[in-house]
């Protein structure tokens, strides 16, 4: 089960994402995948390009469009574990859109969010994780916009599976990536990933002195959307482990019957030329 490829990365030394490529290798690993069962669809961005970094099926998208592909892959070969992945750029600015409704559709899909709070491909402009007062090129008499939280935003629209880590936390974002692929429905995974070239706010120390580890709070239960929302809001957004499922809400695909039969990568498309002909002639 070899999920390591002969491609080395370009980020820059010390980024966030590296710990992101071998947790993404460990998990799908641990899960007990073979390298064709497992497809990474990726986003524009650093970020974006995870997808050639793993051994299994990949696709390099456009920006902000990586969920709704991962959803056709999964409708095409429902019987593929499918990961989305994107910087907070990709998700919470242009493709905030999808992010929203995939996340009510509730299909079987993974989302990995490689957090920066920042645009780095670029060269370093506000992405929507900055926060308010964030000074960059874009915005150099500071930010004037509040920062999305992921978090709550996936609670407030029915999120099923809603978890943040770290990227220095290895052993525990590997963790919930394998819980995350094991979660029926769809499963977002927020990560901050420290950009070190063009954040130099939000960095490894920063994180450290700032995050809060649901399990260092007293009686925190997972199952609990309204509490949920409220330590997120209380912790300014920062808190990291499992922070929401929901087990009992069925998934998109346990709502349609026969699901897995039906995806195109188990049809018979081949057409005889008589019935090629007669497909053409009703398009005519
Ligand atoms: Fe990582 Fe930032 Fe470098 Fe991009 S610019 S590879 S996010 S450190």
């Amino acid at each position: 089960k070899e999920f390591r490829n002969n491609v080395k990365p370009n980020w820059c030394p010390g980024c966030g994402d590296f710990s992101i490529q071998a947790a993404i290798q460990r998990a799908a690993a641990n899960v007990g995948l073979e390298p064709e069962q497992l497809a990474i669809i990726s986003g524009i961005g650093c970020s974006g390009r995870i997808s050639g970094y793993v051994n299994c099926y990949g696709f390099h998208g456009v920006h902000g469009r990586a969920l709704p592909i991962a959803q056709g892959v999964k409708m095409a070969n429902r019987e593929l574990t499918v990961i989305a992945s994107g910087g907070d750029g990709d998700g919470f600015a242009i493709g905030m859109g999808h992010t929203v409704h995939a996340i009510r559709r509730n299909l079987d899909v993974t989302y990995i969010v490689m957090d920066n709070a920042i645009y780095g491909l670029t060269k370093g402009q506000t992405s929507p994780r900055s926060a308010a007062g964030f000074v960059t090129k874009s915005t150099p008499q500071g930010s004037i916009e509040s920062s999305v939280s992921p978090v709550e935003l996936a609670l407030s629209v029915g999120a099923t599976f809603v978890a943040q880590s770290f990227s220095s936390d290895l052993k525990g974002l590997t963790e919930l990536i394998e819980k995350g692929m094991q979660h029926k429905g769809f499963s977002l995974i927020n990560v901050f990933s420290p950009c070190v070239t063009y954040n130099k706010v939000n960095t490894y120390d920063w994180f450290k002195e700032n995050i809060v580890p649901v399990d260092t709070i007293e009686g925190y239960d997972p199952h609990d959307r309204i509490k949920a929302m409220s330590y997120s809001m209380q912790n300014h957004g920062l808190m990291t482990g499992l922070i929401y499922q929901d087990t009992e809400k069925k998934s998109y695909d346990e709502q349609v019957p026969g699901f897995k039969e039906q995806g195109l990568a188990h049809q018979d498309l081949t057409l005889s030329k008589e019935d090629f002909a007669k497909l053409v002639a009703e398009f005519a």
